[in-house]
């Protein structure tokens, strides 16, 4: 087997770069809520991998599933119907709100988004989708389309019949009308807006629970409420993406359940897998009678396989049998909290959010103006990674520089504990690289050639 150092040199010659920072070194391992690089070292992980290991890395309860598929079925043709599949789909039509009641399983996020848009398109006859600004959807056609988080520059034009409302960022109000509480203008501005565009063949509106990428912005109460009845009006359909927010992140199996918000389609991916690609859309009888007499087809290499479903099936059983929904919510305080703690010493912590085991850390450089400290965060979260915590920051000119944490929810407090004390040490010593103060050594940000500093790795994720 080739050394550490050649498999380092390979990946940047073999590689296609895909976005985001890149870890310098191989990682060889992850077990609960660690990660082991190729030189021995352990990384606490808060960020569950891309946001999948919710119920931490190898469980025992997913190897274990891993291996019955191994003895049972890994892959079949797309049209036999494993017992896994049927098991999965009759276990979550169990915790889903009625009517929801049917299921599809593919791989990943955009995979199901693409699905849940095509079906909503196919039952309304219209071809039109509303976003919200911030929002990640995925990289494929549809879903790609109406994602607002990262670059969408160099590649022509999305689906025709995309449009966005502004986010309901009571921190950073979008429409600069609001301050720390969002009265619902930009929803009501954006609809109006899409009202004046619209050609009438009006489909869907897709929405996070919690806009997750573009700074884990939690909406204000009654905010879905009042979105699904302007979707209705419009004779449109609405679309939950829980990719991060269902089975436990928040403290619930679904956000929709938390907010007796009942979408007409209901996208699950990232936190049902335990880390195998497996995602899923979830609708009522109706809405799939319809699309199954007009055609529906979704027909891929991977749908209704056997292995990612019996995968599925043991990341449900095991947050029941840990406790896991009880747990995201009594840690997630408990996060919060120790985050609260250290919001109170740095003034450069504006904000602190969230739900459950999902919190958003932004950070300014004054806490009136709010002005974005993107130097802090790039090289706050190189410090932290070199302490030994894996942190994921979002950098974005238009909404700030916001840290997103999501630890596995099977994290202890001492894990927690740990973490806030490397992250409280890398804060104060990138601050006084960043803004010195007089007479200490350090680099002031008048000098950006000396804060440009080491380009974070592995941290600054596009998603
Ligand atoms: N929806 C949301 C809310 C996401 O965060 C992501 C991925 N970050 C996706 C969809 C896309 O999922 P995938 O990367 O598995 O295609």
């Amino acid at each position: 087997m080739a050394d550490n150092g050649t498999d380092s040199e390979d990946f940047r010659r073999h590689l296609i770069r895909y976005g985001g920072d890149t870890y310098g070194s191989i990682v060889e391992k992850a077990q609960g809520c660690y990660v082991f690089d190729a030189d021995g070292r352990k990384i606490l992980d808060f960020t569950s991998g891309q946001m999948c290991a919710t119920v931490g890395h190898n469980h025992p309860n997913i190897v274990a599933a891993i291996r019955k598929s191994c003895d049972t079925a890994l892959h079949l043709f797309s049209g036999m119907i494993p017992r896994s599949v049927v098991q999965l789909a009759t276990a979550i039509a169990k915790l889903v709100p009625r009517p929801l009641s049917k299921a599809l399983f593919v791989n990943t996020g955009s995979e199901s988004n693409e699905a849940a848009i095509k079906m909503a398109k196919l039952y309304t006859g219209g071809f039109e989708v509303v976003g919200l600004g911030g929002s990640w959807h995925g990289v494929t056609g549809n879903a790609g389309s109406v994602s607002f988080a990262s670059d969408r520059k160099g590649y022509g034009p999305g689906m025709p019949g995309t449009f966005v409302l502004p986010e309901p960022n009571a921190y950073r109000c979008p429409i600069r009308h609001c301050r720390d509480r969002c009265d619902r203008t930009c929803m009501n501005v954006g609809f109006e807006l899409y009202d004046m565009q619209s050609t009438g063949g009006r489909a869907a509106v897709i929405v996070e629970p919690v806009i997750s990428a573009g700074g884990v912005i939690v909406p204000p109460e009654g905010y879905f409420d009042a979105l699904q009845a302007e979707t209705r009006k419009r004779g449109m359909l609405l679309i939950f993406d829980e990719a991060q927010t269902a089975f436990g992140r928040l403290g619930h199996w679904f956000a929709a359940s938390h907010l007796h918000v009942t979408p007409d389609l209901l996208t699950v991916s990232k936190t049902l897998g335990g880390g195998i690609p497996l995602a899923g859309v979830i609708t009522s009888d109706a809405i799939e009678e319809t699309c199954h007499a007009r055609g529906f087809a979704f027909y891929t290499s991977h749908v209704s396989d056997p292995l990612p479903a019996t995968v599925g099936l043991a990341v449900l059983e095991t947050i029941v049998e840990e406790d896991l929904l009880e747990r995201s919510r009594e840690l997630g305080d408990y996060l919060a909290a120790s985050l609260q703690t250290l919001q109170q010493r740095h003034e450069e912590i504006g904000d602190v959010r969230g739900m459950g085991l999902l919190r958003g850390i932004e950070l300014v450089k004054d806490r009136e103006t709010r002005e974005p400290y993107h130097e802090l965060g790039a090289l706050t979260t190189q410090r932290c990674l070199e302490l030994g915590l894996s942190m994921n920051i979002r950098r974005r000119p238009e909404r700030g520089s916001v840290w997103r944490i999501a630890p596995p929810l099977t994290v202890t407090r001492e894990d927690i504990d740990l973490a806030m004390t490397i992250f409280d040490q890398a804060l104060t010593e990138m601050k006084a690289v960043v803004a010195p103060r007089p007479g200490t050594s350090g680099t002031s940000t008048r000098t950006p050639r000396a804060v440009a500093a080491p380009a974070p790795r592995g941290q600054s994720s596009t998603l």
